[in-house]
């Protein structure tokens, strides 16, 4: 997929306000799905970003949605995003367009909400199974009695893959109860531009699946438009929205707030011990237990979990947790393998204080982000770069302690990254400060046994010279 910015005028139909004509052609996209390729405009009556053309209704496998349930999921986001709402326990909450599920489930163990999803696709019915959830297919109108409504309606990166999104909003207005607000999440069109690293440009244009993108202006006065009082904001390169029938529902969001690591390290050792053997559910949760350990800093917990960890990898890939070595310059290695074995990293240095084994990790985790690079020539997901640009940082400071002669080579693999995605300036940086640091305490170390040394060897020179003067001998030899 090749992107070119360019300039003109062009006539594409703008799903927001419906104006077609004098749009501002901002870029073309080479697609294979299409000889005429996909054209990015923006709307010159109501600014919202609009693609040109769209991929025919989803066709991904189960295997899309496996890797979908083992790394990518946005636990945590979706965590954060329910966090922020400030809504009582016990609410009664409907997730359109949920897919697998997760929101609906994470709501339910964190906050005691009631849900019922609406989806039509595989993901939804392998939700339905794994996390005993109501999922239905059908819409907002036909999917319950005339006079059901809810206290939250959820709908996480839906938004723009709707054709009539004013449509949608006012269907959801229908369905909220007076006290109750809707919470939408959807990219953010300032990300737009040429200076947007692909790795984030990619995902938020999703060429073929997204109908259009608004800033958080544009944003709010949709949700004003449809209805709702609104409070919106961005986080990164996502908008993050909040409406409501009464203003006073708004009172108790809290944009920017998260839920608590420890908290989501309960849920995912809770799914991970309810997952059937083998299964990515079981693998993905195990995983996610860890790095939420590892960044709340529990590391007892996170130890006392290895060996959870240890089996369901083994139960899935047949890989060892112990011998990460096995995995460099192997093809092809599961992604997940990347945050795996950056957060076993984490621990093994900072936990078990063991540099070695430490670096071993680091170095398989890096490999793993880049062998998914390695074969599809861009990354297919954000945490991947991210934890692999993390874990080579990790093991050039790790290795500065262990193996000094090894470090040029991987702060060069770091540079090689930044410039494929895997990190950007500032985690090179921060990783060569690290580094620089590392040799910093080792020459002010080496320096210190110097002085040691010398000041040990200038008192027995002077014990040596009181010893020699104070001797009838000496004077007779000096
Ligand atoms: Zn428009």
């Amino acid at each position: 997929m090749a992107l070119e910015w360019v300039s003109g005028a062009v006539e594409l139909r703008c799903p927001v306000c419906a104006h077609s004509e004098g749009q501002e052609l901002l870029a073309r996209v080479d697609v294979t799905w299409r000889d005429a390729g996909v054209e990015i405009a923006r709307c010159s009556a109501c600014g919202a970003i609009v693609l040109g053309a769209m991929l025919p209704p989803s066709m991904y496998t189960d295997a899309d949605w496996d890797w979908y349930v083992e790394q990518i999921g946005g636990v945590e986001a979706i965590a954060d995003t329910l966090a922020q709402t400030g809504m009582r326990r016990g609410a009664r909450m409907l997730d359109v367009g949920c897919g697998y599920g997760f929101a609906l489930d994470v709501a339910r163990f964190l906050y005691e909400w009631e849900g019922i999803g609406l989806d039509p696709s595989i993901a939804a019915a392998r939700g339905r199974r794994d996390l005993d959830l109501d999922i239905r297919p059908g819409t907002l109108d036909d999917a319950f009695d005339p006079d059901e409504r809810f206290q939250v309606i959820f709908s996480s990166e839906v938004l723009e893959h709707i054709a009539d999104p004013m449509e949608f909003l006012r269907a959801v207005h229908r369905r909220l109860a007076p006290d109750g607000i809707v919470v939408l999440t959807t990219p953010d069109a300032r990300a737009v531009t040429p200076q947007t690293p692909w790795t984030i440009l990619f995902p938020v244009l999703s060429v073929g699946l997204h109908e259009f993108l608004v800033d958080a202006d544009g944003l709010e006065r949709m949700l004003r438009d449809a209805g709702f009082h609104a409070k919106v904001w961005q986080i990164g390169f996502g908008l993050h929205a909040v409406g409501s029938l009464d203003p006073r529902a708004l009172d108790a969001v809290t944009p920017g707030a998260c839920a608590p690591r420890k908290d989501l390290a309960s849920y995912a050792e809770m799914r991970c011990d309810e997952a059937a053997q083998g299964s990515a559910l079981e693998l993905g949760m195990a995983g996610r237990q860890l790095k939420w350990m590892v960044s709340s800093e529990d590391f007892a917990r996170a130890s006392a979990h290895l060996p959870k960890l240890r089996q369901a990898l083994h139960d899935r890939y047949s890989i060892d947790l112990d011998d990460p070595k096995q995995i460099v310059g192997r093809p092809g290695v599961p992604p997940v393998l990347t945050p795996v074995f950056c957060n076993l990293g984490i621990l093994r240095l900072w936990y078990e204080q063991d540099a070695p084994r430490a670096a071993d990790c680091f170095e398989a985790a890096a490999w793993a982000g880049r062998a998914q690079w390695d074969v599809y020539g861009q990354y297919q997901d954000p945490e991947t770069p991210a934890y692999e640009a993390l874990a080579r940082g990790h093991l050039a400071s790790t290795l500065a302690r262990v193996a000094p002669e090894r470090v040029p080579a991987v702060l060069q693999e770091l540079d090689e990254g930044m410039a494929r995605g895997a990190g950007d300036e500032d985690v090179v940086a921060a990783a060569k400060a690290r580094v620089n640091a590392e040799f910093a305490l080792r020459r002010s170390r080496t320096r210190r046994i110097l002085r040691r040394a010398r000041s040990v060897a200038g008192g027995a020179r002077r014990r040596l010279r009181r010893a020699i003067r104070g001797r009838p001998w000496s004077g007779r030899r000096a």
